[in-house]
């Protein structure tokens, strides 16, 4: 945010943060970490000391320190038994799932960047015209509009095809723009992310689950922390900053801690 002004400043890193992505992974492999790919983690286990990592895929590594970035609900699926307390805090988050329909049209939609709708008559939340941020020549003189949403797992919007959510959509786009016909797309995309949203219930903000987890080794860093801040990469920058010195202070010292049982509640992340 703007210091004085306290209004957003956007911004956009051209190429998308694919780029800083790619940039990280030569980072570590100079380093000389590896970096597996399309390897989900089916279950960490706690032996001698040190934690197994399982993957679908069969592989396992065993570290001695292990920084999950999931949600809540997909770390108490992996992770040894937390007992009563970390439990009850991880599942006091519940979460939405994110589907995101990205058009590629002829014609501008509208003059805005960011749409967003408080009308429940409209099956969505918000439109984004991604070109009246970045300018469409950049997209190859695209107009490029991303129409995400948050949803119920199990809900009817989240099982749609691309066809479908596109065409229940297209009389609501109609309503952005009267003169918006659908023979201006050229291309269209969908996109699903599980737990993408938490949501923050009252009283959350006491309840919230520390980084380092009852189990020795093991830490957690993810959107649930980041209250009463909402999701945003920027956050999640942070986030691992913060447990990377953290896990860097636990490792150097002689023995890594006992397990905290509790680990005291982040600090409230203030607006930057
Ligand atoms: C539609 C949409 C638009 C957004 N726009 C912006 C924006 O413009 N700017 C911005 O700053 N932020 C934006 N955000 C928010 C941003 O995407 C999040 O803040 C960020 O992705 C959080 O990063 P993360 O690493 O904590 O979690 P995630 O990005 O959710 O990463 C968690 C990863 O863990 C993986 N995973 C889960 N279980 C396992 C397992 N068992 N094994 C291995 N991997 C597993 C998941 O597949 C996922 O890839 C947007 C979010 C959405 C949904």
């Amino acid at each position: 945010r703007d210091l004085l002004s306290q209004k957003e400043v956007l911004g956009y890193q051209l190429g998308s943060f694919g780029v800083w992505v790619d940039a990280l992974v030569k980072l570590i492999e100079a380093l000389g970490g590896e970096v597996e790919m399309n390897a989900a983690v089916d279950r960490i286990v706690s032996e001698n000391a040190k934690l197994k990592v399982e993957t679908i895929g069969g592989s396992a590594h065993t570290f001695d320190a292990v920084l999950a970035t999931i949600s809540n609900k997909a770390l108490l699926r992996i992770a040894p038994r937390f007992g009563e307390e970390y439990t009850g805090r991880l599942k006091s988050v519940a979460y939405q799932d994110a589907v995101c329909l990205v058009l590629s049209l002829r014609r501008p939609l509208t003059g805005h960047y960011w749409l967003s709708i408080n009308d429940r008559s409209v099956p969505f939340l918000t439109v984004v015209e991604q070109t009246n941020l970045v300018a469409p020549e950049r997209y190859g003189g695209r107009h490029v509009v991303y129409i995400p949403n948050d949803v119920t797992r199990g809900s009817s919007l989240g099982q749609m095809t691309e066809g479908e959510l596109a065409a229940s959509y297209m009389p609501h786009l109609r309503r952005m723009n009267p003169q918006f016909d659908e023979s201006w797309v050229e291309g269209r995309w969908l996109f699903h992310a599980s737990d993408a949203q938490p949501v923050f219930t009252l009283g959350v903000g006491s309840r919230l689950a520390g980084h380092r987890t009852p189990v020795r080794g093991l830490y957690l860093a993810n959107m649930a922390q980041i209250y009463p801040q909402d999701r945003g990469q920027n956050y999640s920058i942070l986030l691992g900053e913060r447990a990377a010195a953290m896990i860097g202070e636990d490792l150097s010292r002689d023995e890594m801690p006992p397990p905290s049982g509790l680990d005291p509640i982040p600090a409230p992340f203030p607006p930057e």
